[in-house]
This record gives structure tokens, sequence and C-alpha cells, in this order.
């Protein structure tokens, strides 16, 4: 492995702004790191601006770039997934955002790592720039992650990192449609290893992630890696049921001693009726959650569509061909 190939992987949705400084960051890596053979795969994720356009322009002037076109917008996880398909052959790829937010000069850190014998480095934000809304729901959600699940997430995490040639052929072997990128690399295990950088706020632009998005993806990590939602529904029914049957016979016993009151009780009935109304509308939701994500996997439409398929190149960057 004198020079192993490392692919960038990096999903674009209407990046305009920032892609000139990507491009030009991540320039200056590959040509100051000459012990690896890199490669960038940008993923176009149905952009509605120049991205595709500027993109292009530069993979016809740099081989080491290539562009993979999806037909329409699907959402950072699948383009994600789209291009570590299109990575497949690669010793190592990396994951990045393209808005900068995740510095491209922290990745000769991680390539060290993971030549030291790391199949998977996950790059640990000592920082995070996000504020408000977002921070409050990442937190919420970490929280909440490591509790729930088996494979809990580091919390300063995000998809910034890297997988070796296994973790990548695991990972591009998964079946499943909805998924949460980070989830599933706590998931397929691996020798792991951490490196730490600052996070910064995006180069240019705006966030691309809508909150609903998200929330969808926060949602997705949940269900697909707990049971306890689930769980949580039949220890609630257990325990209103047998609340319910002691409420009876405390009842029962009363009328049967003689101390039968009058037949108020109107507001008790609403509240009880209402209670258990929204307990069940709340477990016919989870089920609903569940049923959805179920449906999805048996219709086995793929996570994503390409357009224009990149060019693989089984070639160095000499300009010959194989
Ligand atoms: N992105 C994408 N598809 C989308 C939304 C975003 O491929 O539908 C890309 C975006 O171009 C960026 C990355 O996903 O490279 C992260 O997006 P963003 O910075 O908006 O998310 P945040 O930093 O808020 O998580
Ligand atoms: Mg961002």
């Amino acid at each position: 492995m004198s020079s192993p190939v490392v692919t960038v992987v990096t999903p674009v949705f209407n990046e305009e702004a920032v892609l000139p400084e990507l491009i030009a960051r991540l320039t200056a890596l590959f040509d100051g790191n000459p012990g690896c053979t890199w490669r960038a795969v940008l993923v176009d994720d149905g952009s509605r601006d120049q991205s595709v356009a500027v993109i292009r322009t530069h993979v016809a002037r740099d081989p080491r770039f290539e562009l993979v076109e999806l037909s329409r917008n699907f959402g950072f996880q699948s383009a994600l997934s789209a291009g570590l398909a299109q990575a497949a052959t690669s010793d190592a790829v990396i994951t990045m955002d393209a808005d900068l937010q995740d510095p491209p000069e922290v990745i000769p850190a991680m390539v060290e790592a993971w030549r030291g014998g790391a199949d998977v480095v996950r790059a640990v934000r000592r920082s995070r720039s996000e504020s408000g809304l977002r921070r409050v729901g990442f937190d919420a959600f970490h929280r909440l992650f490591g509790k729930l699940t088996d494979y809990p997430i580091e919390p300063n995490t995000g998809t910034f990192g890297l997988l070796g040639r296994e973790a990548l052929a695991t990972f591009n072997s998964l079946p499943e449609r909805h998924r949460f990128f980070p989830g599933l690399r706590a998931w397929i295990g691996f020798n792991t290893a951490d490196v730490s950088y600052d996070r910064q706020e995006r180069a240019a632009g705006q966030p691309q992630q809508s909150f609903k998005r998200l929330v969808r993806y926060a949602l997705d990590g949940l269900f697909s890696f707990s049971h306890l939602p689930l769980r949580a529904l039949t220890y609630a029914g257990i325990f209103i049921a047998f609340a319910g049957f002691a409420a009876a016979i405390f009842y029962a016993a009363r009328r049967i001693i003689g101390i039968e009151t009058a037949p108020t009780g109107y507001t008790t009935l609403v509240t009880v009726v209402l209670f258990l109304g929204g307990v069940q509308l709340i477990g016919i939701g989870v089920l609903g959650e569940y049923l959805g994500r179920v449906y999805d996997e048996v219709k086995r439409r793929p996570n994503y569509v390409v357009k224009q398929p990149g060019r693989t190149r089984a070639r160095d960057n000499s300009g010959s061909t194989t």
C-alpha cells in the first residue's frame, strides 16, 4: 500500500458559493500530501443553482475530481450513499460536507490514524459553531439517542470521518433505505479512532438542510436503531391496564360495602377517556413510524437515482488510459 487511493466524498446541494473555495482547498490538500493517490467525488444532489456547471468545469480540468449527478434532490444521506458507492474501489474514503464546516486540513491526521491501524476514523469537534434551535435540537437528539440505543454515537461527531476499505465495503453492502450515517458507522464496528478538530462556520451560503429534514433524520436514527419506543408502549399498556383493574376493584368494593357515592364523576370520566384516547393515538403513531419504514424497505426502491454517472478512473493522473 505505497500510495493508497483516498477518495473524498462530498454531497453538494446548491453550494455554488462555496465550491470554488472547496475545490481550492482540496487541491491544496492533494498537492501537499503526495503520499496518497487522491480522488474527490462530488455528488450533486439535484442542485438548482450553478453547482453542476462549476463542478463540471473543474472536472474537465483536473482528473482527480469526479462528478456524480443525481436525478433530483434526494437528501444528504442518500447523496452520501451515492458517493460511497461510486468510491467503492478506494482504499479509504473521507466523508465530508461541502460547506467547509469540516475543514479539509484535518484529513491528513485522519489518514495518519488509518495508516496506524484504525479502520474507521471519526472527526470529533472540540467546539461547535451552531447555535439557537439547531444547537438545542442536536444536543437533545444526542442525549436521547444515547439513552435509547445500544450503539450510541459520540455526541460531538457528525459525518466527517474516514472509512477504510473493509468498513466502506460493509457500509456499501447495507441493504436499508432509511440511512443515518453516524448511527450506521457506530453499528458496523471495526477499530475506531478519533481525531479532534474545530468546527468552522459555513464558508459561504446558507445551511441547505431544512430543520424538517434534520428532524426526519433524527427520527430515522431513533426508530432504526431502537425498539424502545415499542417496548415503552407495551409497558405503558401494562401499567394502565393494572391501574384500570385496581380502580375497578376499588369502586366495586365500595358499592358492595354500601358506601356508594352519587353518580357524579363526569370530570373523572372525561379525564380518563381523553387520557386513554391520547395514549392509544400515540401508540398508533409509534406503530405507524415503524410500519412506514417497513413499507419503504419492502418496496426496495433505490435510495437515489443517478442521472450522470461519474467516470470511474482506473488510471492515475498522468493522463494515459489503461
Ligand atoms: N446537502 C445535500 N442535500 C440536501 C441538503 C444538503 O447534499 O438536500 C449537503 C450540503 O450541500 C452540504 C451538506 O449536505 O454539503 C450539509 O448540509 P448543511 O450544511 O446545509 O447542513 P448542516 O451543516 O446544517 O448539517
Ligand atoms: Mg453545514
